[in-house]
């Protein structure tokens, strides 16, 4: 019986040696940067911390919802929107949907 007990102990203990090691290998593959590191398994957390390369920052637009890239977005008080068609059109509708 206390080899069932010793057992299940050293299951857990291997799991979270495992977890551990992962854990460490994530962190150091995440500051060695993309260096052929990536290449082992899929590479799938890349940003760590510090955002990958991305061309542009998106915006969402207020009144659409749609995604664009910020130098092609127009923001008006604090607020952005995919074109100045839309910016207008939220600004010179009565203010009930962002009343929140
Ligand atoms: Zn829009």
């Amino acid at each position: 019986m206390r080899q069932i007990v010793l057992l299940i102990l050293l299951f857990i203990v291997g799991q979270w040696l495992v977890k551990a090691l992962r854990r460490h290998d994530a962190q150091r593959t995440g500051a060695r940067g993309a260096d052929g590191a990536g290449a082992a398994n899929g590479g799938a957390r890349s940003s760590n911390g510090q955002q990958p390369q991305l061309a542009e920052p998106m915006i969402r637009c207020v009144e659409c919802g749609v995604h664009a890239p910020k130098s092609d977005s127009v923001s008006v008080a604090g607020q952005a929107f995919c074109c100045a068609a839309h910016a207008q059109r939220h600004g010179a509708r009565p203010s009930g949907r962002d009343a929140r």
